[in-house]
């Protein structure tokens, strides 16, 4: 499958060959300034952030958002009726 990474005339993700920084740090994630400035100036950052916030995420920055806040969002305002069961908790 092609993706932006293999097409040199797509807009080119930021964190394209940084996993380190962006997946596999060690302690904890980055804060929400951090993150946000991880992803600043990415071409991709819109759709990345709305894919971010669509999903429970499980670990990384993904649209500027570090894996903690984005849980934090799902379950604080759940977006998918799939986290519905969060509305339950107190
Ligand atoms: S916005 Fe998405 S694609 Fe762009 S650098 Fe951040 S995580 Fe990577």
């Amino acid at each position: 499958m092609a993706t932006a990474v293999d097409d040199e005339g797509a807009p080119q993700p930021l964190c394209a060959g940084r996993s380190a920084e962006f997946m596999d740090y060690e302690g904890y994630p980055p804060s929400e300034d951090e993150a946000k400035a991880m992803c600043a100036g990415c071409p991709l950052l819109e759709q990345c952030n709305l894919n971010a916030r669509q999903q429970l995420p499980s670990w990384g920055v993904w649209g500027g958002i570090a894996w903690i806040d984005r849980r934090q969002a799902h379950i604080l305002k759940p977006a998918d009726p799939r986290w519905s069961w969060c509305e339950n908790e107190t």
